[in-house]
């Protein structure tokens, strides 16, 4: 297993800023107290993409209990060393919307009526077009 560039850096500048800070006499504790109860403690880290446009951005999202609570640019991507353009950063609003479609909805020609499927009758019908 590798070791990305990200977690690289997260450890060896935190052991380096704690050793210094540790020479210096300061109390870390109070950091530590404030960083533990940051929203994204304990989160695990997914990469993703960004679904916008045709730079495809990566995304760290930040998930605990099956929930997103965080999403941020990926240092590592080359294409924007870690940035997000309005739309990219606005993507945790697209997955926590109340508005959000997650079921496939099908409108058979000529009705104006929307009817919700399941995925195996969707893709079939895909798959036929
Ligand atoms: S963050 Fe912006 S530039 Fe990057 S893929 Fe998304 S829309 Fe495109």
């Amino acid at each position: 297993m590798g070791i990305s560039r990200r977690t690289f850096l997260k450890a060896t500048g935190a052991g380096a800023v704690g050793l210094a800070l540790g020479q210096l006499g300061i109390d870390l504790a109070p950091a530590q107290a404030y960083a533990a109860g940051l929203k994204t403690a304990g989160c695990k880290e997914v990469i993703s993409i960004c679904p916008f446009c045709s730079c495809c951005c990566n995304t760290i999202f930040s998930v605990k209990g099956g929930k997103i609570i965080s999403v941020e640019g990926d240092p590592d991507y080359p294409v924007s060393g870690g940035g997000l353009c309005a739309k990219g950063a606005a993507l945790l609003s697209m997955h926590v919307n109340k508005h959000r479609v997650t079921k496939p909805l099908y409108r058979a020609p000529g009705s104006a009526k929307w009817v919700e499927k399941d995925w195996a009758w969707t893709i079939n019908r895909i798959a036929r077009r």
